[in-house]
């Protein structure tokens, strides 16, 4: 098993932000959120000691972790900020940064900020992952793109000759509810991802064989804002995760949904037997029929 971290950039800073306001663009004051969301204070990439702080945290997470990636976010980064800030905008003129029909000069400002940490890693041997939105600007070269705003994202990456890895939120968000009835589940986030929908997955659907070649995988995402305990991780997690495992490994025209949950009646035994806290995969048949009556 390789750990591979994550350190999103330049958007979900405000932690850091709160640490060392002079990395914002407004200077702050900042507080911690206790929410999830996305926030409107980013790291000013006008500054340079922002740069710098992005440098020096990536020199200590390759010390930490051996993993050829390295995930570095870019998701969610409004560029309100940006817009305002005397830094910003100055770093855009001597960057030459300029808008287009599809972007705008701050989008460039992100991509400008994702390539520098990309050469960075790239010249200590590492490779970079980002979220879809790193599409938005200009991508950096050797990008490996994680499609979570559905498949969309993943497919154009592929075509575009980026490495892919396919996690759509409406296939694979394992913190979204197993079934509509949610009075009958633990609170969650939201959403409907039963088990048949994730073994319904096709990662190369609509590429060409070649376009194909550059799916790694695919992934399931678990966020944890609503999850206090490690039971309830193994309730959101377990049968699901073997659905995506047989994804992943079974070939397109051998997938089978019903000769999958036949074989699933022994995997179950395996979860009782290690007192895993598994959802009852019968009971999500249940919720099938009661989905396909309405
Ligand atoms: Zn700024």
């Amino acid at each position: 098993i390789t750990v591979i971290p994550e350190v999103d950039l330049p958007g979900h800073m405000l932690a850091a932000l709160a640490a060392y306001p002079e990395m914002g663009c407004t200077g702050g004051p900042y507080e911690v959120c206790p929410r999830w969301g996305v926030f409107e204070d980013v790291l000013c990439i006008g500054n340079e000691k922002s740069m710098q702080f992005l440098e020096d945290v990536m020199a200590e997470i390759i010390d930490i972790f051996p993993s050829k990636y390295i995930h570095i976010g870019g998701d969610e980064a409004p560029r309100t900020r940006w817009e305002k800030c005397p830094k910003c905008q100055a770093r855009i003129r001597t960057e030459k940064l300029k808008a287009d029909k599809n972007h705008t000069a701050e989008d460039r400002l992100q991509s400008y900020c994702m390539t520098r940490i990309e050469k960075l890693l790239n010249s200590k041997g590492r490779q970079i992952i980002g979220w879809d939105e790193i599409l938005e600007g200009d991508v950096a070269p050797n990008a490996t793109v994680m499609s979570w705003r559905g498949s969309a994202g993943g497919i154009k990456a592929a075509q575009l000759g980026h490495d892919v890895i396919m996690t759509p939120n409406d296939y694979c968000y394992f913190d979204y509810y197993q079934s509509e009835d949610t009075r009958h589940e633990p609170f969650a986030i939201g959403g409907f991802v039963p088990l048949e929908k994730v073994y319904s997955l096709n990662p190369t659907a609509s590429l060409t064989e070649e376009q194909a070649k550059h799916i790694l995988g695919t992934q399931a995402n678990l966020w944890t804002e609503y999850i206090p305990t490690s039971e309830q991780v193994e309730y959101m997690v377990l049968p699901r995760m073997a659905a995506l495992a047989e994804v992943q490994w079974t070939q397109l025209e051998k997938k089978d949904y019903t000769n999958f949950t036949t074989r699933l009646a022994g995997l179950i035994g395996l979860y009782r037997r290690d007192g895993l806290n598994y959802r009852e995969p019968f009971r999500q048949q249940a919720d099938s029929t009661a989905t396909e009556k309405k």
